[in-house]
């Protein structure tokens, strides 16, 4: 496998990481973390075919490169570093293979163990947000099947570990599915804890993390080197959104001591202070553009339109989530007002238009 990196720590953990194709056009970037004795996985790419295949002959190239045993029978834990399917959909084909604990953050831990309820409910969340946001009737079915497209691939998978600021804890609100044999792993990987950092950067999705280890950072989706990692607004779900996005972003920027930032998609980063003021920057670009454009009453899907231009497929729905998490966050500060308020006050399902003060 051409593209199987390994990084060393300053104490001497070892990170191998190689991509796997998650989708037909998105790669993601999986990590497997090595004091010697104990491995663990982190992210499993999205359970598709190909993403699977591509996630054993990664496994495999470390064995034959390094001579690091790698199976996945071999794992002392996996940990999801949040709860998007590009990273979290291959645990029930890993399952299979392992008892290994898997962990998450908690506020993503129902997405994984509950996915059934997530999907329905998200996906009513996502419709009202389409509405207001002023799509219409044909096109909001159009994306909605966009959406529930790839949620086929998953089902519920049992979750055994917290991921907190403190470290792993084991989940004691969700027993079920651990093993004797987990439980063991379980203590074993508390052995880890102590070289590992878990930061809380909630934003792009509620429960992400970055992990720590020594002076290298596994930014997940929070920080990557070429695109903005996206953003949705938090009136689909809590603790998204940009407010706490750019709060997430100043926490990772005051870290000190990384030299070296290694994202869920993408390339490594050798300057992540550098990078997230980029990210920052295109942040406050948008949301001067927004305003320009709300000089006059504007809903979401226009304002869409005008930041983004022509998109399709899955990409009107990126678009519409990125500008609304944009507006959301200018309508909370008071630099947007809902115009329409007698329609807003009268219709069941109202489209709202946005003016700047
Ligand atoms: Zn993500
Ligand atoms: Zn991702």
């Amino acid at each position: 496998m051409e593209a199987l990196s390994r990084y060393v720590t300053s104490s001497g953990c070892k990170i191998y990481t190689f991509p796997v194709r998650a989708f037909p056009e998105l790669v993601a970037n999986i990590y497997l973390i090595t004091d010697g004795q104990h491995r663990i996985l982190v992210d499993c790419g999205s359970g598709m075919n190909r993403s699977n295949r591509d996630l054993l002959a990664g496994l495999k190239a470390i064995e034959e490169r390094y001579d690091e045993p790698t199976g996945l029978e071999k794992l002392s834990a996996i940990l999801i570093t949040h709860g998007h399917i590009d990273h979290f959909g291959g645990l029930p084909f890993v399952r299979q293979f392992t008892q290994a604990p898997i962990g998450v953050h908690l506020l993503d831990r129902r997405i994984l163990s509950h996915y059934e309820d997530r999907v329905v409910v998200a996906s009513r969340l996502l419709e009202n947000f389409l509405k207001r946001a002023g799509v219409r009737a044909p096109d909001r079915e159009n994306l909605m099947a966009m959406y529930l497209f790839a949620k086929e691939i998953y089902h519920s998978t049992p979750i055994q570990i917290s991921l907190g600021e403190n470290g792993f804890q084991p989940d004691s609100s969700c027993s079920d599915g651990i093993s004797k044999e987990s439980q063991d792993q379980s203590s074993t990987i508390a052995v880890l804890s102590d070289r590992i950092s878990f930061y809380h950067v909630p934003g792009h999705c509620p429960g992400q993390v970055c992990l720590r280890l020594d002076d290298i950072l596994l930014t997940a989706d929070h920080v990557l080197s070429r695109t903005t990692p996206h953003q949705a607004p938090e009136s689909i779900t809590n603790n998204m959104g940009l407010g706490h996005y750019l709060d997430s972003l100043n926490k990772i920027q005051a870290l000190d001591g990384i030299q070296l930032a290694l994202g869920g998609h993408e390339k490594p980063m050798n300057d992540l202070a550098g990078r997230i003021r980029e990210i920052k920057r295109v942040h406050d670009e948008r949301l001067e553009q927004v305003l320009e454009i709300c000089y006059q009453p504007k809903t979401t899907a226009d304002i869409s339109r005008e930041l983004f231009g022509p998109v399709n497929n899955y990409h009107i729905l990126l678009a519409l989530e990125e500008a609304g998490a944009h507006v959301e966050y200018l309508y909370q500060r008071g630099e947007l007002v809902a115009t329409n308020l007698a329609e807003i006050e009268s219709e069941p399902d109202p489209v709202i238009l946005y003016q700047r003060c």
